[in-house]
C-alpha cells in the first residue's frame, strides 16, 4: 500500500496494524480476479456507447417538459436506448417509479389477472415483494391476492432451482400465468443467478410452456456480465436507477424492459390504460439518467472490485462469506456472515463512518417499510438510500447476515471497508 495512504489511514481512522496486513494480503488475492471484470466492463461500455449513438442522442434529448408531458423526446429516446442496451422490444424507464419495488409491482400488476398464478421458482422472492403478492399486509390493500390472484413457490435445491419440481408444477398448474425468477440474492443467503442459469431456466420453462411470461428482478444485476436475461430469454425485467443502472447519478427511478405487450401493459398499470408510456413530464432528470447509464459500466464494476475485497479481507479475518472472492458473480452484493448481533452492528456502523455524507451519524436497526424484520442500514449517500453508493445493510435476525454493496469507486469502498473491519478487530 502506498506508504502515504498507510500513514493517512492510521491518522485519521486509527486503523491498526493487523487490518493493514489483512488488506495488503487480500488485495494481492483479488487484483487477478479483476480482470475478467474489466473485460465485461469494457464490452458494456462499448455496448452503451453504441445505443447512444444509434439513437443519435443529443443536447436536444435533456429535455425538461412539463404537464402531460406529451411528446417528451428525452423520456421516449432513453426508452429505446434501454431496449437496445437490452437487447429487446420496449423499455419504460421513468423517473415516476418511486423505487425498483414500484416498477417491479407495476409490472406484475401490469400483467397479472384474477384467476392467473404467479410461480416463484427460485424461493421467495425479496422482502419488499411480499406485500405485493399479499403474503404479508393486514387488511385490504389491493396487493395481488386481494385481486384473486394465486401464488405459489418453490425452494431453492442446494442454492439451485430445484428443475424437476419446477418442470413437474408447471405441466400440472395450467393457471400459471407468469414465472419470478430474482437474478440477485436479495436478502438471501445464497448465489446469485448467473445469466447463464437463468438461460437455461428460461429453456426449460419454455420447452413446457412456450406461453408463460418469464419475468425477471434485475436489481443489482446490470453490467455484471456480457449479457443480461432479456439476452436468454427473458420476456419482461424490472430493475431500479438508484442501484447499478443509475451509475450514481440517476436521483430515483426504475424500468422495465421487455416484449412490446408485456411493457405496455406495464405502462397502463404505471398510469392509465389508454395513457400508458405516452404521458408523463420528466421534471429535468433526463440528462441524469442518460449520464448514468452512460457512467453505470464503470461503476458497477467499482462496486464488484469493492465487493471481492470485502469478501477476501473478511474471510481472513475469520468470517463465512457468500459468495467468495474467485467465485464468479452475477450481482454486486457481498454477504458476510457475523453470528454475532454486535459485530454485525459494528460493521455497519463502519460503514456509516466511512461514508462521504453523514459519516457523524449513527445508524440503528429500526421497522422498515415493507420489511419483516428490523433493518439496520448504512448509507451514507449523495442520492437517499442509493445502494450502487457504498452501504451495508442488514436484517436484526440470526444467523446476523450484513449485506454490503456499492462504492461508486473502488478507492472509496476499501475505505469504508477497512474502517468496518477496524471497528470489529480494534475497537471494544
Ligand atoms: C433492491 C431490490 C429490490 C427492491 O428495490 P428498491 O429500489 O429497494 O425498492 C427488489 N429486488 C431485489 C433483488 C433487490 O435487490
Amino acid at each position: 500500500m502506498f506508504e502515504l495512504t498507510k500513514e493517512s489511514l492510521k491518522k485519521f481512522y486509527n486503523i491498526g496494524e493487523n487490518v493493514i496486513e489483512l488488506y495488503e494480503k487480500a488485495l494481492k488475492d483479488v487484483e487477478d480476479e479483476f480482470k475478467m471484470y474489466h473485460e465485461i466492463r469494457e464490452f458494456n461500455q462499448l455496448k452503451v456507447l453504441n445505443a447512444m449513438q444509434e439513437e443519435r442522442i443529443s443536447d436536444s434529448h435533456f429535455t425538461n417538459s412539463t404537464g402531460y408531458g406529451y411528446g417528451d423526446i428525452g423520456r421516449d429516446s432513453l426508452d429505446r436506448v434501454y431496449a437496445r442496451v437490452f437487447n429487446c422490444e420496449s423499455a419504460l424507464v421513468r423517473p415516476h417509479f418511486v423505487s425498483g419495488t414500484h416498477a417491479l409491482g407495476t409490472a406484475l400488476f401490469g400483467n397479472l389477472r384474477p384467476g392467473d398464478t404467479m410461480f416463484a421458482v427460485a424461493g421467495a422472492p425479496y422482502d419488499t415483494l411480499h406485500s405485493i403478492i399479499g403474503l404479508t399486509g393486514e387488511g385490504n390493500t389491493g396487493s395481488l391476492k386481494d385481486y384473486g390472484i394465486n401464488y405459489r413457490q418453490i425452494e431453492l435445491n442446494n442454492g439451485k432451482v430445484d428443475m424437476n419440481l419446477m418442470e413437474e408444477i408447471l405441466r400440472e398448474d395450467s393457471t400459471i400465468k407468469l414465472v419470478h425468477i430474482q437474478r440477485s440474492t436479495g436478502y438471501g443467503w445464497r448465489n446469485s443467478m448467473l445469466v447463464s442459469e437463468i438461460r437455461d431456466l428460461i429453456d426449460r420453462i419454455k420447452a413446457i410452456r412456450s406461453d408463460v411470461i418469464c419475468f425477471v428482478d434485475n436489481c443489482y444485476g446490470e453490467f455484471i456480465d456480457a449479457i443480461e436475461p432479456t439476452d436468454v430469454g427473458a420476456d419482461l425485467m424490472a430493475g431500479s436507477l438508484i442501484k447499478n443502472i443509475g451509475g450514481g447519478i440517476a436521483p430515483t427511478g426504475g424500468y422495465i424492459v421487455g416484449k412490446k405487450e408485456y411493457v405496455e401493459r406495464a405502462s397502463y398499470r404505471l398510469t392509465t390504460p389508454g395513457l400508458g408510456g405516452e404521458c408523463g413530464s420528466t421534471f429535468g432528470v433526463m440528462r441524469l439518467l442518460f449520464q448514468g447509464l452512460f457512467l453505470a459500466p464503470h461503476i458497477s464494476i467499482e462496486a464488484v472490485k469493492g465487493a471481492l475485497l470485502c469478501s477476501r479481507i473478511m474471510e481472513l479475518a475469520g468470517f463465512e462469506v457468500l459468495p467468495k472472492y474467485n467465485e464468479k458473480r452475477s450481482d454486486i452484493i457481498q454477504g458476510i456472515k457475523f453470528n454475532d448481533k454486535e459485530k454485525l452492528i459494528k460493521f455497519c456502523k463502519g460503514i456509516q463512518a466511512g461514508s462521504p455524507i453523514d459519516s457523524f451519524v449513527q445508524c440503528e436497526p429500526w421497522e422498515m417499510p415493507g420489511y419483516e424484520d428490523q433493518v439496520i442500514m448504512a448509507a451514507g449517500a449523495f442520492v437517499q438510500g442509493s445502494s450502487i453508493e457504498l452501504s451495508a445493510d442488514a436484517p436484526i435476525r440470526e444467523p446476523y447476515i450484513a449485506y454490503l454493496q456499492g462504492g461508486l469507486t473502488f478507492d472509496h469502498a476499501k475505505i469504508g471497508i477497512l474502517i468496518a473491519l477496524n471497528k470489529i478487530m480494534n475497537e471494544y
